[in-house]
């Protein structure tokens, strides 16, 4: 596959979590990456085990300290004290509240495909605390929630969805919820009108 095949047919996958299932956001989430012109190439509800989850998010085996880093830095920008100096110890306890939040109803799997997928869709979605992703984003736009409420009643951050953070997570993560036949192989029309080299007007070449 040439270099520009691989960005173009690049993939990352995406959760539509319990709580926006339950708002009716589905649509007005999958609007937004319709409307960007990516291609929606696999899709299904489900309700996933706890199990599923924890596997889901210890796939990458640095996430556990990526996530604990990234939670104190949120607090300490803020001129805040986190609930631990220790990013594993923050982490545990994550881990346990995003099992009963992700398996708390049914939840919808998308796979997207198009060129630099993950990075544009981590982009619509916005930053993992909804009080300080950008407005604009789904994150931003849709919910209110923080660190600090989530931390003080024990739970995860509703954030209403999930999206790769990079392309080899996007791949394991891929791998771990869909059957690669459940992944369609497609043309869209407008890909065409987007990314052709050549642009055919009305004149001809
Ligand atoms: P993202 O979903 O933006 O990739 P992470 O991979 O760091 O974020 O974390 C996974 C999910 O865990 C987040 O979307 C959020 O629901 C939850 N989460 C992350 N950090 C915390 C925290 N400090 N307290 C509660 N929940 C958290
Ligand atoms: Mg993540």
């Amino acid at each position: 596959m040439s270099h520009e095949t691989q960005i173009k047919g690049e993939r990352t996958f995406f959760i539509i979590k319990p709580d926006a299932v339950q708002r009716g956001l589905v649509g007005e989430i999958t609007k937004r990456f319709e409307r960007i012109g990516l291609k929606l190439v696999a899709v299904k509800t489900a309700v996933a085990t706890p199990e599923h989850v924890e596997a889901h998010y210890t796939l990458d085996p640095e996430w556990k300290r990526i996530t604990g880093e990234k939670t104190i830095a949120g607090y300490k920008k803020k001129g805040m004290t986190p609930p631990s100096e220790d990013p594993l110890e923050i982490t545990d306890a994550v881990l346990k509240g995003l099992k009963v939040y992700m398996t708390s109803g049914p939840i919808v799997c998308m796979v997207w495909e198009g060129p630099h997928a993950v990075k544009i869709v981590r982009k619509i979605v916005g930053g993992t605390e909804p009080l300080t992703s950008d407005v604009g984003t789904i994150r931003g736009d849709y919910v209110i929630d923080s660190y600090q409420m989530a931390d003080a009643d024990n739970r995860a951050v509703r954030n209403l969805v999930h999206a790769s953070g990079s392309v080899k997570e996007a791949e394991n993560e891929i791998k771990h919820w869909f059957k690669p036949e459940e992944i369609i192989d497609y043309k869209l029309i407008q890909e065409q009108v987007m990314y052709a080299p050549e642009i055919e007007g009305v004149f001809g070449k």
